[in-house]
């Protein structure tokens, strides 16, 4: 054997499970396709966002939750309906346990500290049994995505010091042997065995069109790294976790397990992930034996701004929305209610799909834009992710926040302009067709600046924002008082075309509670353990149809964890 356990994947939850592992003295290979230059995954990218229940951070900011709350919630939002949704289901229940329970405290164990304002994600609008986050929920972690990587890895690097595991980078998991089956008695345990490919350094190809060769040069984390083959591996040990990550770079795959319910997929799509987050290890985990399930559930976004200084092929960047500005379609025509940013997102990716375009529109004001946009991602908040107090503070001072100044200066999805005639001018000098009306944009925003003259309206969007300034963390940081966006004192008009940004995987490998991968029967898969996103966060779709949003690095950490507990537990 070359180890105890092969970790396939050194993304979060490759890490914390390796990090558990090594917790429990097994010897572990830990390979990723990618160069050591991404360790880290899609979490180094990420926001760090942590869906916590009744945390000292929200009693801070006033707001009251409690696991039955939090239960109502997912269980309104995943919508589970479907017979193997047995595993899925019962991993929901013991992760919103956990994230009502001991995961603030894991982690500050490990040194993990939040932002004081939490942020309220998915905000719903239909019954209390419905969709979304009844309370805000959304604790950002202080650093970000690189914060919360930053103890697992460094628990992974001092066992690798130890000599427990080994590190083994651009190596790509091509197929996946379970030999042995069933441990019983006498018999020998089972084994696994990974037999992959090692790949060269450098990246692939040239991304200047028309050059034929490639040409040796560093490859930056997150960047497209190289297919070339320059060796082949086999390795065996008691067990595999796979860590593999989701579909959401795979294009193909995406558009292959597109639902009917949301319509047909769109023909121009962002990508929210690296190209590394390509979904192969699903299929080769399924020829060895195991099951993927609800492969159709996936969580993308409606808010997707073309990244103006990119790092991976078509790279997207989401918009986190205030629930201020309005949202047309491509024609014009307001989204419906209860469609306002930030409230349900894949009733709106489902609404857009039936309009016939891929894209849609903001029309804010300069009052809005600095209050209200936050951009997704640790690149896109240097101050949160630097750590950086006073940074931090200057969020409450006038002015767009540096990132958003640069897109509305660089961002070719950006109008800005003092009247509505020359906005729509140029929303459609943008998209190069004539598809948006002057008369249109105009009727809604007039009528709307109508209705903020008193304290009444029957425009659900107003009592919503009126409703959100009633939390102290909307009011300070999130929410722009209510103004007419014809007033010139509200700043000039601002119109944000948003595409379509893929990202999470709900479906995935089925597992149990001890993230086994099951078999088609429902029986486990010997030595097979799966974790995070490949695993659909746990059980094969623990979110169900929907999110509450920081539930999957939540995800990571629980699967993650269990997976590395029972394989320890299993090659001991
Ligand atoms: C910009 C951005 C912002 C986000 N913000 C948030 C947030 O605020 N809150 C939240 O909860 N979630 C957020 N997410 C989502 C979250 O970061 C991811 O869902 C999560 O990090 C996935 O982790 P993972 O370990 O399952 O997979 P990954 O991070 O994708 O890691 C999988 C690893 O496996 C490797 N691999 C794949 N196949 C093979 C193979 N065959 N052989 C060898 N190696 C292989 C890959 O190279 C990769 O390194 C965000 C994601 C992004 C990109």
């Amino acid at each position: 054997m070359d180890a105890d356990v092969i970790v396939v994947g050194a993304g979060l939850a490759g890490l914390v499970a390796t990090a558990e592992l090594a917790a429990a003295g097994r010897r572990v290979v830990l390979l990723d396709q990618e160069p050591e230059s991404s360790l880290g995954g899609q979490a180094f990218w990420s926001f760090g966002g942590l869906f916590l229940v009744d945390s000292p951070e929200q009693r801070r900011m006033g707001v009251r939750d409690s696991l039955d709350l939090a239960v109502q919630d997912w269980m309104g939002t995943a919508g589970f309906d479907r017979d193997e949704d047995h595993w899925p289901r019962r991993w929901a229940e013991s992760y919103v346990r956990f994230a009502a329970g001991e995961k603030r405290q894991w982690l500050h164990g490990k040194g993990v500290r939040f932002f004081p304002v939490v942020g309220w994600a998915e905000r719903g609008g239909y019954s209390a049994t419905g969709h979304g986050n009844s309370v805000p929920r959304f604790h950002i972690t202080w650093g970000t995505g690189p914060g919360l990587v930053e103890p697992f890895e460094r628990e992974v690097r001092a066992a690798a010091d130890r000599g427990l595991v080994e590190l083994r980078f651009r190596h790509r998991v091509d197929e996946l042997t379970v030999t042995g089956g069933v441990v019983d008695g006498d018999a020998p345990p089972p084994w696994v065995s990974q037999r992959g490919r090692v790949r060269s350094e450098h990246t692939w190809p040239p991304r200047c069109p028309g050059a034929s060769i490639d040409y040796p040069r560093d490859v930056r984390r997150g960047q497209p790294s190289s297919r070339t083959v320059v060796g082949e591996f086999e390795l065996r040990a008691q067990a595999v976790v796979v860590t593999s990550g989701g579909i959401g770079g795979n294009e193909d795959m995406v558009r292959r397990n597109w639902p009917e319910r949301l319509g047909r997929p769109p023909k121009h799509m962002l990508s929210g992930v690296p190209e590394h987050v390509d979904g192969r290890m699903l299929a080769i985990t399924e020829s060895a034996g195991g099951a993927v399930i609800n492969p159709d559930r996936m969580w993308h976004y409606t808010e997707g701004i073309e990244n103006w200084d990119p790092i991976w092929p078509r790279h997207g960047i989401r918009v986190l929305p205030g629930p201020s500005s309005l949202w047309f379609d491509a024609r014009g025509r307001r989204l419906p209610v209860p469609l306002f940013p930030g409230f349900d997102t894949l009733g709106t990716l489902e609404h857009i799909m039936s309009t016939g375009y891929d894209h849609t529109w903001f029309v804010l004001t300069q009052k809005i834009i600095e209050r209200e946009f936050a951009l997704s991602g640790s690149e896109q908040n240097p101050d949160l992710t630097g750590k950086d107090v006073r940074k931090v503070l200057e969020r409450v001072k006038p002015g767009a926040p540096g990132p958003v100044a640069a897109f509305m200066e660089h961002g070719e999805d950006f109008a800005v302009e003092r009247t509505l005639p020359a906005l729509v001018d140029r929303m459609n000098a943008i998209t190069g067709e004539p598809l948006v009306e002057l008369a249109d944009i105009e009727r809604e925003v007039v009528a709307r600046d109508r209705e903020i003259d008193h304290p009444f309206t029957k425009d659900l969007q107003i009592t919503a924002v009126r409703g959100a300034r009633r939390y102290r963390g909307d009011r300070l940081i999130r929410v722009a008082r209510p103004h007419k966006f014809l007033d010139p004192a509200s700043g000039p008009l601002i119109a944000v075309r948003l595409h379509i940004l893929t990202r999470k995987t709900l479906g995935g490998l089925h597992t149990d509670l001890d993230a086994r991968v099951l078999r088609p029967d429902g029986s486990p898969l010997p030595g097979v353990y799966a974790a995070g996103e490949v695993a659909g966060f746990g059980g094969g779709g623990l979110h169900g149809y929907r999110a509450l949003e920081g539930t999957f690095l939540g995800g990571c950490l629980f699967s993650g964890r269990a997976a590395g507990r029972a394989a320890a537990r299993a090659v001991g």
